[in-house]
């Protein structure tokens, strides 16, 4: 779900539409949620064998780290990307403000941490444009965008937060611990998509077959 002050807007002919603050939202404040009325598409979902249907997945939905994609239910699939976002997700699922909003003003996020299925030019204009949008964008590009979760985390508690009532129990665990004690920061990297991680051979001991396990960056 989105943040309630928000609303549709015309962007350019060339983007189309956008979402727009409707009102000030703080640095700190949840941007998006995913909520249990999201649709979801699991990997093997027959709707994704449909060209058309495909097309519409493909243009506004993210990717889980699982593989699974949402579409969200309200304006949220209508957000835009800026390499120069004012909103970014978070490696606890949530899409966080990372600077002040102003009314009237775009919101956008950063499609390097939605797990593209293909590498595509970005001309988003920004002064710091990467000019393109990869599937690694994770990799690459951890420790900046942890490092800008970190700085607007830190408004969390002084903020209205009109969607912190839709997180599990357990992410909202896991942020207060970090909001408390510093300790157990949840990185971006726990975003990326499982399937994307090397696998590697850990052989248990000499009379086990050896497992293949993903390469966990999960702390
Ligand atoms: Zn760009």
């Amino acid at each position: 779900m989105l943040h309630p002050a928000t609303e549709l807007g015309a962007v350019s002919p060339d983007i189309g539409v956008g979402i727009f603050a409707s009102g000030f939202i703080p640095k700190g404040t949840i941007i998006y949620i995913k909520d249990p009325l999201e649709i979801v598409i699991e990997e093997g979902d027959n709707r994704l064998q449909d060209p058309a249907m495909r097309k519409l997945i493909d243009r506004y939905s993210y990717m889980e780290p699982t593989g699974k994609r949402i579409v969200s239910w309200d304006l949220a699939k209508y957000m835009n990307h800026s390499c120069d976002a004012n909103s970014i997700s978070t490696g606890y699922g949530f899409e966080i403000a990372i600077r002040d909003i102003e009314p009237g003003e775009e919101i956008t996020d950063d499609y390097g941490l939605l797990n593209v299925e293909q590498r595509m030019p970005c001309c988003c204009g920004a002064s710091n444009c990467r000019g393109w949008i990869g599937e690694d964008d994770i990799q690459k590009y951890h420790t900046k965008w942890d490092s800008l979760a970190r700085d607007a985390l830190a408004y969390y508690y002084y903020v209205s937060q009109p969607l912190g009532g839709l997180m599990d129990t357990l992410t909202r665990r896991q942020l207060q611990r970090y909001l408390d004690t510093g300790e157990g920061f949840r990185s971006v990297n726990q975003l990326r998509l499982h399937a994307r991680k090397p696998a590697r051979a850990v052989s248990l001991s000499a009379d086990t077959p050896p497992l293949i396990e993903a390469v966990g960056d999960f702390g």
